[in-house]
């Protein structure tokens, strides 16, 4: 296969949200699979919807996810500068080559002017088009045209509508007439190029040969296509990338949907791995069922025929399913030691006092429960802490409600003595599961409600793991004093 050489392109306007990191995923797999090169490239020439700090808020999700570029910002590279605002000469001497060769024109008609002849079309009901009002200055020889441009005016390219088809590697065969091509803006009235403009010539001196992007460009393919003919230069492979649609609804997903920052997702505790796989799992497939993909095997496996061409739903629950998935197999794989770190922003604050090697077995027997690292806020706050004690939650509770509060504390007193038997030294899981066992039989109940019971009094959290592994981790002294503690509670409840 041919090295493929394709770009993520974003300009920085803030918000990163899905579908921006979706159009840098499908160009770097293809680079890699290919031994190619993935470039990034700052597009940042429209100033006035600049955002300071974007460009780092970028670099730095690309890093989250992985997606090391090969060229550009800090790296460097043979066609920097690789943010365009660095690169206005660049442009304007593309821009004077067309002038010169008679395929663009100067033009300082004021937008006041602009928007009149927008007007005039509308009322007469004919579509707006700038080439059916060229100026004066379009008919200059294009010394003229040359001699007489300065920074602060425009230039527009001369098109020579026609009909045109192409290909696009996920649309297929496409075409459009001369009704959709027109003199768009090279040069702006600041010097520098519209991205319309800019995005080949970058595409072109970077020998760019896929250009992977948001399905919005189609409309303007034509005009692209009019460019590199004018030009003279080799156009890349089109793949456009469809819409990322809300949850519901036909439309495309949007903050308003509640679709979250990139930023966001990570600091509710989505793992890079989830975030990379369900992305690229977002309307590409390789045609089997599987749906945990390693970075390496996504290389392995993309292939941009396989990226459909309708709108991929984005599901939340899905991202979260497979969340969790990524958090079973990071720790089965690498064990908890390697894992940990990864969680420390997660522990409520309750934990603050408590040394690693205690978070850590937390951890051990509550990660295949998380389905993000958020998670371990409020499902193990009650292992650093005592839980607040409820006695309705007890006796409400579908299986103990048959039971009076006296039968309640009863149970705990016999569960008490006999765990009392168990020393600080003989205190984990097997001593634990065999007095349990014990508990039941001497008890006569049934597990549901005996282990209903002394898990709700330990924790009085909606979910605990399995009632030795939690017992073992509390220790001796907590466990001992928290059933106690119930003890009275219902005492004094039935008083
Ligand atoms: N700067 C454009 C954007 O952020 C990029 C489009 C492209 O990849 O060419 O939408």
């Amino acid at each position: 296969m041919d090295k493929i050489i394709t770009r993520f392109a974003p300009s920085p306007t803030g918000y990163i949200h899905i579908g921006n990191v979706r159009s840098a995923i499908f160009p770097y797999l293809a680079a890699k699979q290919s031994s190619g090169k993935f470039i990034l490239r700052i597009e940042d020439t429209d100033r006035s919807r600049f955002v300071d700090g974007a460009t780092d808020l970028i670099m730095e999700t690309l890093r989250w996810l992985g997606l090391e570029w090969d060229e550009g910002p800090e790296i460097g590279g043979p066609n920097a500068p690789y943010f365009q605002s660095e690169r206005k000469e660049i442009y304007q001497d593309w821009a004077k080559k067309l002038l010169k060769s008679g395929r663009a024109y100067i033009d300082d008609t004021s937008s006041e002017t602009i928007d009149e002849y927008r007007k005039t079309d509308n009322a007469k009901k004919i579509p707006f088009l700038y080439r059916n009002h060229r100026p004066a200055s379009a008919d200059l020889s294009p010394e003229e045209s040359l001699k007489l441009w300065k920074e602060g005016t425009p230039i527009r390219f001369k098109s020579d509508p026609k009909p045109r088809s192409w290909k696009d590697e996920v649309m297929g065969d496409l075409s459009a007439g001369p009704e959709v091509q027109d003199d768009i803006i090279l040069i702006k009235k600041d010097g520098l190029p519209t991205y319309n403009f800019a995005h080949i010539v970058d595409d072109t001196l970077m020998n760019i040969n896929m250009v992977a992007r948001g399905v919005e460009y189609l409309s303007s393919t034509p005009n692209y296509l009019a460019l590199y003919e004018a030009l003279d230069v080799k156009k890349p492979l089109f793949v456009s990338l469809p819409h990322i649609l809300a949850p519901q609804g036909n439309k495309k997903l949007s903050k308003r949907d509640g679709a979250k920052s990139v930023t966001e997702y990570r600091a509710d505790g989505i793992l890079p791995e989830a975030m990379l796989n369900y992305l690229a799992c977002l309307g590409w497939n390789d045609g089997t069922e599987q749906e945990i993909y390693t970075k390496d095997e996504l290389i392995e496996r993309f292939s941009v025929s396989r990226i459909q061409n309708s709108g991929a739903r984005f599901d939340e629950t899905k991202l979260l399913w497979m969340n969790g998935q990524w958090i079973r197999k990071l720790v089965d794989e690498e064990g908890i030691d390697k894992f940990f770190p990864r969680t420390l922003d997660f522990w409520p604050d309750s934990a603050k006092s408590y040394d690693d090697d205690y978070k850590k077995r937390v951890l051990a027997i509550i990660y295949d429960r998380l389905k993000t690292l958020s998670d371990l806020r409020e499902m193990t706050d009650y292992f650093f802490t005592d839980p607040k004690i409820n006695v309705d939650l007890l006796t409400s509770n579908r299986f103990l409600k048959k039971l009076s509060e006296a039968e309640l504390e009863s149970l705990l007193e016999t569960t008490i003595s006999s765990l009392e038997t168990i020393s600080e030294d003989s205190w984990n899981e097997e001593t634990l599961k065999n007095t349990l066992n014990s508990l039941l039989e001497a008890t006569n109940k049934k597990p549901a409600e005996l282990f209903s019971l002394i898990r709700i009094s330990v924790s009085f959290a909606p979910f605990s793991p399995a009632l030795d592994l939690t017992l073992s981790v509390l220790g001796r002294t907590t466990t001992l004093s928290r059933l106690r503690a119930v003890k009275s509670a219902l005492l004094l409840d039935g008083e």
